[in-house]
């Protein structure tokens, strides 16, 4: 046990352990503490942003994954409503000698990777320990309470605490900071097949009633099938039946899973995207999912974890170094996040609203497919490779929306009637 702390922090998925080993790199003295006991797994896509792979080898657990010969994906494949499927391969941008790719790794052995690492660098990793209050100093966050796995309760004192609890970490619940999107509740279901036809090695993006899948290999012929729907579709029926009926129902997922077999029960998980208020004291930071969620169509979500946890990292750095942990200090991390982060955001949140319309996700689709580009570039800003600052634009929206060259108005196109 380290005596004196100067970080601590909550939660040992890829935001925690990215924040962690990055303040251990500095020489700063690190405990981080998870509610679990890993290995332990998590209901997500599986399919990581080919930008994560220089965060993954700065943290150095690239070369782990790529000893498990991962499935790395060439791009994406969209169908509109059982239209024919779109394949758009990642750009490869000038500096790139080869076409990126994007790892397809379970979220069981992902983690797993990390949580070792970061135990490997010489960070105290405390699982079973649940943090359930903070601490406070002059009006600042200067600590935790916690339960470990005896159910004995233990204090810890730090000037910085980084929250990376993920969407329902303590920081959201305690400070009320989470905005829940507007819009219909969703829920996603996700479990493993075996045995899927998937010729490509692409991630399939299925939109059709009533929301969408995203299907990709993750090697040893085994699949992850993510449905994600409006709540209030369900009408009741358990998710397990919802799930394997709605799944099978669209003839391109009848196809690539007609001799495949669901091979776990199915993983629930509410999936309606939120936002989150600035946090409204000094030495706490939240990373990942606590600093917001957006709908996983875009899938992002874990190369946004890694990139928040180093950009914190940086304002942590700075403001450990001049023992300056105030509110005023630790905004330069929400400045720069959201500079980074904001235009991607606003994009997938509209990609979301246009896949929910069949008019209108055909019309993208068909831009897409008639313009290489335009295809390459949004995948490249999905796949984070691109800054999305630099391309997203109202005559970008337009252009994805077919209507740019056509003078189509917006209003006439969201109203579904163009
Ligand atoms: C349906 C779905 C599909 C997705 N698909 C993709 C995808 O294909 N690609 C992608 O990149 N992203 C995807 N995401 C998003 C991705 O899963 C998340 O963005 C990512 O897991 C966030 O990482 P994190 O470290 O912030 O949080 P988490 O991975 O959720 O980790 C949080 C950790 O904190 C611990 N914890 C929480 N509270 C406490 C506490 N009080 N005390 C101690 N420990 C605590 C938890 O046990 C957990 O281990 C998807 C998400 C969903 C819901």
């Amino acid at each position: 046990m380290i005596d004196k702390l100067d970080v601590i922090v909550i939660g040992g998925g890829p935001a925690g352990c990215a924040a962690a080993i990055g303040l251990n790199k500095l020489g700063y003295r690190v405990v981080l503490c998870d509610q679990a006991k890993f290995p332990r797994d998590k209901v997500c896509g599986e399919f990581i942003s080919p930008a994560a792979d220089p965060l993954l080898s700065r943290l150095g657990v690239l070369d782990r994954i790529e000893a498990l010969s991962p499935k790395r994906l060439k791009g994406v494949a969209i169908s509109s409503y059982e239209g024919e499927e779109l394949k758009i391969d990642y750009p490869r941008l000038p500096e790139m000698a080869l076409r990126p790719t994007s790892l397809s790794v379970p979220r069981y052995a992902l983690d797993s990777i990390l949580i070792e690492q970061v135990k490997r660098v010489g960070v105290e990793v405390r699982e079973q320990s649940k943090i359930t209050e903070f601490l406070f100093d002059e009006g600042n966050v200067a600590g935790v309470r916690g339960w470990d796995g005896n159910k004995t309760s233990f204090v810890l004192h730090a000037p910085l605490v980084i929250d990376a609890g993920g969407r329902n970490s303590l920081s959201l619940r305690k400070f009320g900071l989470k905005k829940q999107s507007k819009g219909k509740e969703k829920i996603a279901m996700a479990a493993h097949w075996q045995g899927a036809k998937i010729a490509d090695d692409y991630c399939y993006m299925h939109v059709s009633h009533p929301g969408y899948t995203g299907i990709s290999s993750v090697g040893e012929g085994r699949s992850n099938v993510v449905l994600v729907v409006n709540r209030s579709s369900m009408k009741g029926e358990k998710p397990e039946k919802f799930y394997l009926d709605t799944v099978l129902k669209n003839r391109l997922r009848q196809k690539l899973l007609e001799n495949a077999e669901c091979m776990e029960s199915v993983r629930a998980v509410e999936s309606l995207g939120f936002s989150v208020k600035p946090v409204p004291c000094g030495g706490l930071l939240l990373v990942g999912d606590a600093m917001g969620f957006i709908d996983p169509f875009t899938g992002e979500g874990i190369y946004l974890s890694l990139r928040s946890s180093e950009i914190a990292v940086e304002v942590a750095d700075q403001a450990l170094k001049k023992t300056d942990l105030s509110l005023a200090a630790l905004k330069a991390y929400e400045v720069k996040r959201k500079k980074e982060f904001d235009k991607k955001f606003l994009l997938s949140r509209i990609l979301q609203k246009l896949i929910y319309n069949p008019f209108l996700c055909d019309r993208v689709v068909n831009s897409l497919r008639g313009n290489k580009d335009l295809s390459e570039t949004l995948v490249g800003v999905i796949g984070d490779l691109t800054p999305a600052e630099t391309v997203v634009s109202f005559r970008f929206l337009l252009q994805l929306m077919g209507a740019y060259s056509q003078g189509i108005s917006v209003a006439k196109l969201v109203r579904g009637r163009a």
